[in-house]
């Protein structure tokens, strides 16, 4: 049977101009992929009706499914509604249960509703309602020569309601026939190359129906294994024994054999072993504690930490000695080290993490090059450190040096040198 195609037309103004980053297809691609559609193209426009139509004209004789986000608001320049009606060839007619819905949310807020808020509830009497039960436009269903087109607002949380409540349990229904299975390993302190070498004959010998990716990123590499197949029942456990295979080749540089970003893999240590971590960053700012804070029930193992941005605040608060300080600079093995007790100390936490560096761009110190951080953990014993050099603008630099920190600590809580 051939795949089911679809194309996602994200249609915003806002989104040519760059002024918002159009996450909304790429979340929607995520979701199609396992169910077996293909998304042949991605499209944005602006928010113009020869726009939209011409990117209808062109793309419907390519897709099974059309996805269309954007430009359902209440306002003047929100006429992909209109426009689709008049496609399709409809009329307005109000949705009682939306009207219902729109003025209860409008009562429930206290805010007082316009005659232009029951434009919302307006929609085209040829479409299928899809109900947002999180917002005020409603997405809309509609059919032609066989083939289907979904518009959804642009708000990306809206959108993902309605996909979650309404489009894939009826993609699911109506497309999926061959099964697809991922199974990811997460590697970490090895790069790509390395790990290709190291089980080539195992990637040679896959079957064609199983297809091996690598996803690197700084300090980590996942493995993702896809396979296609007619029987879920028999394609799981065939793609969980190349994964075994491979997971066994590569030992212990596999961190997970689940889709797991390294706070994941970190907390889940952590929990088994029911110990805590509390943390002392400096260049980082506080961004490693909000990576481990997004992940629910952190309070289970994460105490706190202290962002000792200045000097000042790593001898006053952290009781970090000046002296060394100022023997040995403030990016150094020492400073890391001593934050990473001092702080351990202060929230009496099992473990403490301490970073300090220098992300650039300028503010060179004359001791340390740019892009120099010192990362270090302890469990009161014994504290390791080691030394990062980072090479890009600072946001990148800081991503990573939260990843290698994060990958540090995982690595000295199992005991992994
Ligand atoms: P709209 O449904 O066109 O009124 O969109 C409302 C808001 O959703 C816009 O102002 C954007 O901030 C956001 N938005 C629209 N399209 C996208 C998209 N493709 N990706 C992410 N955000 C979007
Ligand atoms: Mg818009």
């Amino acid at each position: 049977m051939p795949k089911t195609k679809a194309v996602i037309i994200t249609i915003g103004d806002e989104l040519l101009i760059g002024q918002t980053i159009d996450t909304n297809s790429a979340w929607i691609a995520k979701q199609l992929n396992p169910l077996g559609i293909d998304v042949v193209r991605r499209v944005a426009v602006g928010d113009t009706e020869d726009a939209i139509r011409y990117a209808l004209d062109e793309e419907l004789p390519k897709a099974d499914i059309i996805l269309l986000t954007g430009g359902l608001g209440p306002t003047a320049d929100d006429i992909t509604k209109p426009l689709l009606c008049e496609y399709f060839g409809g009329k307005m007619i109000v949705d009682e249960r939306v009207r219902t819905h729109v003025t209860d949310m409008f009562q429930r807020r206290n805010r007082p509703f316009l005659e232009r808020n029951l434009k919302q509830a307006e929609v085209p009497d040829v479409c299928t309602v899809l109900f947002n039960r999180i917002g005020t436009a409603p997405g809309m269903l509609f059919h032609k020569d066989g083939k289907i087109v979904i518009s959804m607002p642009g708000v990306p949380f809206e959108m993902v309601a309605i996909m979650e409540d309404e489009v894939l349990p009826l993609l699911k229904a109506k497309y999926i026939s061959d099964a697809i299975v991922h199974k990811t390993i997460v590697t970490i302190g090895e790069g790509e190359s390395f790990i290709a070498e190291k089980i080539e004959d195992i990637e040679t010998a896959l079957p064609k129906h199983i297809k091996l990716a690598y996803l690197p990123s700084p300090g980590l590499v996942k493995l993702r294994l896809t396979g296609h197949g007619d029987d879920k029942a028999v394609l799981e456990p065939e793609v969980a024994r190349y994964q075994d295979k491979i997971a066994e080749r590569l030992g212990n540089i596999v961190v997970a054999k689940e889709d797991l970003t390294i706070e994941e893999i970190l907390g889940l240590s952590l929990k088994q072993k029911g110990k805590t971590l509390a943390l002392a960053e400096s260049c980082t700012g506080g961004y490693i504690s909000h990576l481990i804070t997004q992940i629910p029930g952190a309070s289970e193992y994460f105490k706190g930490g202290v962002v000792s941005y200045l000097n000042a605040i790593k001898t006053s608060v952290l009781h970090v000695d000046a002296a060394i300080i100022e023997a040995h600079g403030v990016v150094s093995e020492q400073v890391a080290s001593a934050m990473a007790q001092q702080v351990r100390n202060l929230l009496k936490s099992d473990y403490g993490f301490g970073v300090t560096g220098i992300l650039g761009p300028g503010m060179e110190d004359g001791k340390v090059s740019l892009g120099t951080v010192w990362i270090a953990v302890s469990d009161g014993n014994e504290t390791t450190t080691k030394q990062l050099k980072l090479f890009y603008d600072r946001i990148r630099n800081k991503e990573s040096a939260a990843t290698l920190g994060m990958m540090l600590m995982w690595k000295f809580i199992n005991h992994i040198s």
